[in-house]
C-alpha cells in the first residue's frame, strides 16, 4: 500500500502535466484584442460579455427573417444577410454562425476570405460557379453547384461564387465562428482607408502607377460586410 503512494503521486503529476500541456489560448473573436495594463482605461474581452443567466430569454437564441431575400440591386448583384453574434447574441462563445446569400442573374459574391472561419455553403436555389484558391502556390479549385449541393471553403482561403444559372440563386452558409470576419480581396487592396501607397501596389501588381490610381479611385462595392 505504502509503495503505491509514489506511484499515485507520479500519476497525479503526469495528469497535471497533461492538463497544462493541453491548455490552449482562446481563438481570436475579433481582428485584435490589444492588452491593457490599466483596467480603468477601458476593458474589452475577447468576444462579448455574458448576460446574467437569470435574465436570459428565449429570444436571445432566436433570429427571424432569413426567409426574406436580401436586395441584389447593386453593381455586384448579390447580397449577404449575416446572422452572427452581433445580431443573435446567444451565439456568443458557441463557435457558430450563418448567412443567407442572394444572387441576381450573373450576380457575384466577389473573392474574399473569412480570417476566423471555415465556410460550408449549400445551394438552396439556382446554379452557382464556386471556387477557392489555396495558399501559395495558389491552386484553384472550382465546382458548379446545383440545388442541394454543398461546398466547403477552408478557413482563411480566398473564395467566390458566381450565379451562372438562368434564375436568381440562393445559398445558405455556415461558419465555425460567432464572428467569421470578412476580407474582400479587391476592397482590402485598392479601397483601404487610408489607401496603400501607390508605389507598393504598382510594384506588387507590375502595373503603371496610373492604373493603380485609377483602381484606387473606384468605389469598391461590398455585398459581404
Ligand atoms: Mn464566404
Amino acid at each position: 500500500m505504502i509503495q503505491s503512494v509514489p506511484y499515485l503521486v507520479t500519476l497525479a503529476l503526469l495528469a497535471l502535466a497533461f492538463r497544462l500541456a493541453s491548455a490552449f489560448d482562446p481563438s481570436a473573436l475579433q481582428d485584435f484584442c490589444v492588452a491593457v495594463n490599466d483596467s480603468s482605461s477601458g476593458v474589452f474581452v475577447n468576444g462579448k460579455f455574458c448576460k446574467d443567466p437569470n435574465l436570459v430569454k428565449v429570444d436571445d437564441f432566436f433570429a427571424p427573417g432569413l426567409d426574406i431575400p436580401g436586395s441584389t440591386s447593386n453593381p455586384l448583384g448579390s447580397n449577404v444577410t449575416r446572422i452572427a453574434v452581433d445580431n443573435l447574441l446567444g451565439l456568443n462563445t458557441l463557435d457558430i454562425s450563418l448567412a443567407r446569400i442572394d444572387f441576381a442573374r450573373n450576380g457575384v459574391n466577389t473573392p474574399h476570405t473569412h480570417p476566423r472561419s471555415t465556410e460550408v455553403l449549400q445551394v438552396l436555389e439556382g446554379t452557382l460557379y464556386a471556387g477557392f484558391v489555396t495558399s501559395n502556390p495558389n491552386r484553384l479549385f472550382t465546382k458548379i453547384l446545383n440545388k442541394g449541393d454543398v461546398i466547403v471553403f477552408p478557413i482563411s482561403l480566398i473564395h467566390f461564387e458566381l450565379n451562372i444559372g438562368k434564375t436568381d440563386a440562393v445559398a445558405l452558409s455556415f461558419f465555425n465562428s460567432q464572428n467569421p470576419g470578412v476580407i474582400t480581396t479587391a476592397n482590402a487592396v485598392f479601397g483601404s482607408n487610408p489607401l496603400i501607397n501607390v508605389d507598393v501596389l504598382a510594384k506588387a501588381f507590375q502595373l503603371d502607377k496610373n492604373v493603380i490610381e485609377y483602381l484606387q479611385k473606384r468605389i469598391w462595392q461590398n455585398s459581404n460586410n
